[in-house]
């Protein structure tokens, strides 16, 4: 049995790394998530970095440095964002800080009307996501997973979260938006999800 202190506030990334452990054979017999809030961590820690990387490094080492963490716990941290091409990769890092700037904190409307005009062949974009793993020993690894897309004209779909209604997804054949891909679809090809498999392909080893 693992156990992975979750570096994250954020309820939709713990839903979404339960569900991959899963889709990966991994139940909870075998993994074990603990939640920062469960055992009495409220940390937030200033993402300041300059690459995604930098700052889920800081995210992993904040929390595993925690005095609730138990020494036989790894942390798992999770920074990911949305590039747009014709924004010249914004919102990127500050993706979660678009959504709380934008009006009533709807990124997704706020990043169409920022797109309005553009034609469909210039709306390319993806997500990338770095995961930092810092392991009982404290040796930090990173594992990427990017998921190439463009943003629709529209927002479709009721699943996932943050930009997921305005995001195209590449390897879709049916070019359905990432909203409108039930969870396990939406693992298979995200950047989490990618990223997610390189982690476990390497659990072995850590
Ligand atoms: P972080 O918590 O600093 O890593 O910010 C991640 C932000 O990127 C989220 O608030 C979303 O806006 C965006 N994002 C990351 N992953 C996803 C995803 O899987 N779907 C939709 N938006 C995402």
């Amino acid at each position: 049995m693992l156990t992975f202190l979750i570096a994250s506030n954020n309820a939709h990334k713990h839903q979404e790394l339960r569900e991959i452990f899963t889709l990966h054979g991994l139940s909870s017999a075998d993994v074990k998530l603990i939640v920062p809030r469960e055992v009495g961590i409220t940390i937030d820690p200033e993402e300041n970095a300059d690459t995604y990387a930098g700052n889920a490094l800081i995210k992993a080492r904040a929390f595993a440095n925690e005095p609730n963490r138990q020494p036989d716990w790894l942390v798992l941290a999770d920074d990911s964002g949305l590039e747009v091409d014709a924004l010249k990769g914004r919102p990127g890092l500050l993706s979660a800080r678009y959504h709380k700037a934008a009006p009533n904190g709807d990124g997704c409307t706020e990043l169409l009307r920022e797109l309005m005009g553009v034609p469909p062949a210039h709306r390319q974009a993806r997500f990338r996501a770095v995961l930092a793993l810092i392991d009982t020993t404290g040796q930090e690894y990173l594992f990427e997973g990017v998921c190439e897309g463009s943003i629709g004209d529209r927002q479709r779909g009721t699943g996932g979260f943050g930009f997921d209604p305005v995001f195209a997804v590449d390897a879709d054949p049916a070019d359905r938006h990432m909203a409108e891909l039930p969870s396990a679809e939406k693992h298979r090809i995200s950047h989490r999800g990618l990223a997610m498999t390189h982690l476990i392909k390497n659990l072995g080893a850590t």
